[in-house]
């Protein structure tokens, strides 16, 4: 097992992945930038080094900086966590070059991931249904109307290298088509440095339910069932559930075995996210994440499963300390992304926070690295923390969640707690019907 871990990540995140460390008696090094010397995980750290300034670029980005961060600390495991270099194939590689371990799949199949064309044609080949669109990269404005004819609009033009969200652009119309195609290629040369598109089917009304899978180095597959992330707004995840009120234990079993057979035949280690569309009864692949996801947390309340330590183990060689029959579902969890921007407009709200206090109690877990008179840096992305809560059935997890979001007080910065509250009393939400639109519906209305 590893003696020290370095933790190449920031709020949240980072101080989840030192927790795990903790429990495992493995030391951890924070690294942080100038604007987050005062942060919790570098307060909690057995080790701390600074990497540069605010700027992500110069600092979480920066990977000599890291490597030499490791250098000195004699880490010899860095976790990636999420974002910044999670999904970083050269990363990987220099980690491995320096003989560090890097705590997530091989380079190899973060490369083949990150290309979303690449990615859908591999996962196809392997028995896993796929969004239907343009066989490989679309590079012509007459090609994009061929394809787009072919398949019916509307058609939604994706960038090979998009996440996030970005670089993804609707066309409802042919006459809409070119200049969505131009739009979204200019985007992605300027987001991404790589202007490869391709096209999908725009599928109307579908949910987002993503499938967790965990794999070691001994050949054995776990699927841990699927998350529901169909509350998005602007392609960005709002709220989480496990299990998906879509689905039913047959559908569940199914999609899992598909899923678990698939990445068994890859040869892929570590945990990965393997997300699809679901529409009428029919599931298709749109990307598979090779990281841990911000969403994990639903997953562990209902399978008692700590993703974290079982990555680290897996990054250690270690087997699986659990077979596909040892998972046992058990009730329902529902996470809530707790973001510093105002739950009306959505603008950020960095700033100092005046009072906090986290809601607990039976079934309550708020991850998060912000206390009251933390300062949130406005470099950073506006998550500032995660309340899941679990409950035996769906219906006791949602009357949990509206008291525990009742508990929750974040004063001096704006939050998105109001729109939670209101969320969990809407009469749609509380019978777990809605779809990847239905949010942004929710908000026209309110
Ligand atoms: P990213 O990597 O940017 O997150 P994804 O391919 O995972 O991109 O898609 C993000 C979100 O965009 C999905 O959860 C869904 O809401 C929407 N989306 C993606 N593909 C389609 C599609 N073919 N039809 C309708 N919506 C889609």
């Amino acid at each position: 097992m590893f003696e020290k871990v370095l933790i190449a990540n920031r709020g949240e995140i980072a101080l989840r992945v030192h927790r795990a460390c903790r429990e495992m008696g493995i030391a951890t090094v924070a690294v942080h930038s100038t604007a987050d010397e005062h942060a919790m995980h570098v307060r909690l750290a057995n080790e701390s080094v600074c990497i540069g300034p605010p700027q992500a670029s110069e600092s979480y980005l920066n990977i000599p900086a890291i490597i030499s961060a490791c250098e000195i600390t004699g880490a010899d495991a860095v976790h990636p966590g999420y974002g910044f270099l999670s999904e970083n194939a050269r990363f990987a590689e220099i980690l491995e070059a320096h003989g560090i371990t890097f705590i997530g799949p091989t380079s190899d199949h973060i490369k083949l991931m990150g290309d979303k064309i690449a990615a859908k044609a591999a996962v196809k080949a392997l028995g896993i249904p796929v969004v239907p669109g343009s066989p490989g990269a679309v590079t012509s404005n007459e090609e994009a109307l061929r394809v787009s004819k072919e398949m019916g609009f509307p058609v939604l033009v994706k960038a090979a290298a998009g996440g996030g969200g970005r670089g993804m652009k609707v066309a409802l119309t042919e006459d809409a088509l070119i200049e969505a195609f131009s739009t979204a290629r200019a985007e992605a040369k300027a987001a991404f440095g790589d202007d490869a598109m391709y096209i999908e089917k725009y599928l109307g009304r579908p949910r987002h339910i993503e499938v967790q899978v965990i794999a070691d180095s001994h050949g054995n597959v776990v699927h841990l069932g699927e998350r529901d992330c169909s509350l998005q707004r602007r392609n960005q995840k709002i709220l989480e559930e496990a299990p998906s009120p879509a689905l039913n234990e047959e559908s569940r079993k199914k999609i899992g075995e598909i899923v678990s057979r698939a990445i068994g035949k890859l040869g892929y280690l570590g945990v990965g996210t393997v997300e699809f569309l679901y529409e009428d009864g029919e599931f298709y692949f749109i990307e598979m994440n090779t990281r841990l996801q911000v969403e994990h947390p639903v997953t562990e309340a209902i399978t008692g499963i700590d993703l974290v330590r079982e990555q680290i183990r897996i990054a250690a060689g270690l087997e699986l300390s659990f077979k596909q029959e040892d998972v046992n579902f058990r009730g329902h969890a529902i996470e809530c992304r707790v973001n510093a921007e105002n739950a009306k407009t959505f603008v950020p709200s960095p700033g100092t926070i005046r009072e906090y206090h986290t809601p607990g109690g039976l079934g309550v877990r708020v991850d998060s690295g912000v206390y009251s008179g933390y300062r949130i840096p406005p470099y950073y992305d506006s998550l500032i923390g995660k309340l899941i809560v679990h409950g035996r059935s769906r219906n006791e997890c949602l009357m949990r969640l509206r008291r525990a979001l009742h508990e929750f007080v974040i004063e001096g910065v704006d939050t998105t707690i109001p729109l939670f509250k209101e969320l969990v009393n809407d009469p749609d939400l509380i019978d777990g019907n809605y779809h990847i639109h239905w949010l942004e519906e929710f908000l026209e209305r309110s």
